[in-house]
């Protein structure tokens, strides 16, 4: 049988994909691509947590739904230490990867209106939608650094007509695609706009641990009494692939809508596996380890990151430089005429000419919620061997591939 796509829910991704089979079929040509597409961390998991997944092989019972009580224990405590957090155990669910606790919360509630500022990471808006909620897009300026505004959160919610709906504001910092972290004033300001008009608000913190500097704020510091913080293990362990990620539902939720998460993690993945949260608990136990891990996987990445932002500068690209995570969002406005000229007028024919040109795979701004024409991209510098630069014997780290691809972008815009 043949299901038509007519039954089908729509794929809101067809952009990503095209721009990813193109590289595939590049690379498979023999010819060079810059992978600058895919945003997954570079660096190795640390041995000693690979040696207690090993160890943990045998752990093969299903666990608790909300996840193995010594790991909700060992997250409590690494937060604690590593970013002040006065977490309870017992708030935390965990799960396999954040991107499906994420979709869980919105599942756990019965319709809402969710709000996203542009650009957001690609999987906000289809979760949103599979979960039955309306979505609102609040496009947020390149003045503002792209971080949304106490004064347009506020103008959104006193001119939206129908009030019936739950508002969830989906927060993400540092930011993926843009790279931009909140600061603790402009976090301090937004809370009493999500006060006023009752905003329940995901805190997307998969990247807080790798922000460059040590000044890294978070929202439920400021408004602790409506947050669902999320994180895990993919991007400061290096271990996306292991799928270990949790929520910390802030307690005044009420213990009805964290029960309803729990409810719908129990219908779907039922716990993490089983190996993966015994090797995670060490993950999560050994400060020592992750602070040192930490320290070298910003240094480097917040070198890579300025030579990234510096090149597009120089090439006449405008940018903000990037204060966390793997992202850059630049903006080729200037390139506007010259681009037209050759029949390029949106993000994604931006993205594809680049990459049938040049091998540089960038991903279209539209990807990320922003409108069609905006001449705007996300470029993920993590094309280098992390295991590489993290053992460097002293030496200067090299990021080559990084360095070259840049190179091969500046010639492409000088060429339009
Ligand atoms: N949130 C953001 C902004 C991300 O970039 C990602 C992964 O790419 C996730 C959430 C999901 O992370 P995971 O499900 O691996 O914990």
């Amino acid at each position: 049988m043949n299901i038509p796509k007519s039954q089908l829910r729509a794929n809101e991704h067809s952009q990503t994909l095209a721009i990813n089979q193109l590289s595939l079929e590049r690379a498979a040509s023999g010819e060079k691509v810059f992978a600058f597409g895919f945003g997954q961390s570079p660096f190795p998991v640390p041995e000693e947590i690979c040696a207690a997944l090993a160890d943990s092989a045998r752990r093969k019972e299903y666990m608790s739904v909300q996840g193995h009580a010594p790991l909700r224990n060992a997250i409590a405590a690494f937060h604690g230490q590593l970013e002040n957090k006065r977490w309870q155990a017992d708030q935390i669910v965990v799960g396999a990867g954040s991107k499906i606790l994420i979709f869980c919360v919105m599942a756990a509630l019965k319709r809402a209106e969710v709000l996203l500022p542009a650009p957001s990471w690609v999987s906000y808006d289809p979760q949103a939608r599979l979960a039955g909620h309306k979505v609102t897009w609040l496009t947020t300026r390149f003045e503002d650094r792209w971080l949304l505004t106490p004064e347009q959160l506020d103008g959104y919610c006193r001119a939206r007509t129908d009030e019936t709906l739950p508002l969830l504001l989906i927060l993400n910092s540092p930011s993926n695609p843009t790279g931009q972290t909140y600061s603790s004033a402009q976090l301090k300001a937004l809370a009493p706009v999500l006060r006023r008009h009752n905003v329940i608000v995901i805190a997307d913190e998969i990247y807080s641990l790798l922000n460059y500097d040590n000044d890294y704020a978070a929202l439920d510091e400021f408004y602790p009494e409506a947050c669902i913080v999320t994180s895990g293990l993919s991007k400061w362990c290096g271990a996306g692939g292991w799928r270990l990620g949790f929520a910390h539902v802030s307690e005044s939720l009420g213990n009805d809508f964290l029960q309803a998460v729990i409810a719908v993690a129990s219908e779907t993945y039922s716990c993490a596996a089983a190996p993966v949260q015994v090797a995670a608990t060490r993950a999560y136990s050994n400060q020592e380890l992750a602070r040192n891990f930490l320290d070298r996987q910003t240094t480097l990445l917040g070198a890579v990151a300025r030579h990234c932002s510096d090149a597009l500068t120089s090439a006449g690209a405008a940018v903000h430089a990037a204060s966390g995570g793997f992202y850059l969002f630049p903006v080729f406005e200037s390139f506007r005429e010259r681009l037209a000229a050759r029949g390029i007028r949106s993000s994604e024919q931006l993205a594809t000419a680049l990459m049938a040109e040049t091998g540089v795979a960038l991903l279209p701004g539209s990807a990320f919620g922003m409108p069609e024409d905006s001449l705007t991209a996300r470029l993920a510098f993590v094309d280098f061997d992390g295991a590489q630069v993290l053992d460097t014997g002293g030496r200067e780290p090299s990021f080559d591939k990084v360095r070259e691809g840049m190179d091969v972008l500046s010639d492409w815009l000088d060429g339009v």
